[in-house]
Order: C-alpha cells, then sequence, then structure tokens
C-alpha cells in the first residue's frame, strides 16, 4: 500500500529529503519514473508518486515520510495496496546498486 499525503500538507517540505525512493515531489513539480517526466500529481501539497513508494520496505522499519510529518498528513492509501513482496521488489528494481540483504524487523514495517 502506497503512503499518500493528504490536504492537511502544510507544505513544510520535511517529508521529501526522508523518502529513500525519491518519491515525494512538492505541489506542482513534475515527477520523474523510469527515466520519463511526468506532470505533477498535485498543484497545491506535496504529493507521493504511488508507483515509487514502499512504504519503506526495504530501508527503514517505518514510513519515513509519517515519522518527521508534523500533522500527521501522510497516511496509508487504501486506494494502492500492495504485499511485502510486492513493495520490497519496487525498492530493489527502484535501487539497483543497493545490497538490500533480508526483510526483517529492521527494514519493514511488516515485521514488527
Ligand atoms: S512511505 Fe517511505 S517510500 Fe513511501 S513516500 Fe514515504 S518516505 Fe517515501
Ligand atoms: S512533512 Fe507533512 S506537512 Fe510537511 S510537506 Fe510533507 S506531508 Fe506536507
Amino acid at each position: 500500500m502506497s503512503t499518500k499525503i493528504t490536504e492537511e500538507c502544510i507544505n513544510c517540505g520535511a517529508c521529501e529529503a526522508e523518502c529513500p525512493n525519491t518519491a515525494i515531489y512538492s505541489g506542482g513539480t513534475s515527477y520523474e519514473l523510469n527515466g520519463q517526466t511526468h506532470d505533477a500529481l498535485s498543484n497545491d501539497f506535496y504529493y507521493i508518486v504511488p508507483e515509487k513508494c514502499t512504504e519503506c520496505v526495504g530501508h527503514f522499519d517505518q514510513e519515513q515520510c509519517a515519522a518527521v510529518c508534523p500533522v500527521d498528513c501522510c497516511v496509508p492509501d487504501p486506494n494502492n495496496t500492495e504485499t511485502e513482496d510486492q513493495l520490497f521488489a519496487k525498492a530493489k528494481k527502484m535501487n539497483p546498486d543497493k545490497n538490500f540483504g533480508e526483510l526483517d524487523a529492521s527494514n519493514s514495517h511488516f515485521r514488527k
């Protein structure tokens, strides 16, 4: 399940640098996916590209955007549900140079 940013976002920008998959963009900024540039998904608030979000699986034990957001507006998106296996495969594909090792409680919220 991808994480999403709700309209409660105050555009503080704290989350963007924390994302290990470069899935977060400021409102109005076009995003990059597989070498192609796409129009922004929101013009008003920071947004998350579902195809790039892994719920931080493979990297951290919790969603980093949600951890730093001062208004708790980074929440699970029920319209983009994925299994841990699917999310881990996405993480590997997007970070081909990273040696992920095995999933455990330190790098998957599913294991906590
Ligand atoms: S949950 Fe993790 S991968 Fe997804 S947008 Fe937030 S920081 Fe990025
Ligand atoms: S940390 Fe929260 S409030 Fe700040 S830009 Fe990200 S989603 Fe918006």
